[in-house]
């Protein structure tokens, strides 16, 4: 039998430059992207407390896009209401980002094999928040 290893198996497969896709943006990719934490306080929590926070308040135009949206919890995404975080004296403690192609498929949690996990996540832009938890 031979062992193939699953990176050798992916090679070349591919025409698309994975680095320019934008991932489909979900709630829960948000949250994983985020680390479950919120924006503001920095507190983790569980996804059924979180909600999706624009950064840009929709009533000014700020859109559903990954650079506009941050993980909050409930109290502080009250509590920024219908403003900026400068306006309300809010700092992010994190910024926002386009995940990549390889942490996409990292936040969507398939099961990935212990050796390939460790592949994608050296390839994860050095901003990502997401491969310290891979270990
Ligand atoms: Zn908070």
């Amino acid at each position: 039998m031979i062992d193939v290893h699953p990176i050798m198996a992916l090679r070349g497969a591919s025409k698309v430059n994975l680095f320019d896709v934008v991932p489909a943006f979900s709630k829960l990719k948000l949250f994983r992207r985020d680390r479950m934490a919120c924006a503001y306080c920095g507190q983790r929590f569980h996804e059924r407390e979180l909600q999706c926070e624009h950064i840009v308040p929709e009533s000014r135009g700020g859109g559903w896009t990954w650079m506009n949206l941050v993980t909050a919890c409930g109290p502080c995404n009250g509590r920024k209401a219908d403003r900026t975080p400068e306006e309300a004296g809010m700092p992010l403690l994190y910024l926002p980002h386009v995940p990549s192609r390889f942490e996409t498929f990292l936040l969507e949690g398939r099961h990935i094999r212990a050796d390939v996990h460790e592949w994608l996540a050296a390839r994860l832009p050095k901003s990502s928040r997401i491969g310290s938890r891979l270990s």
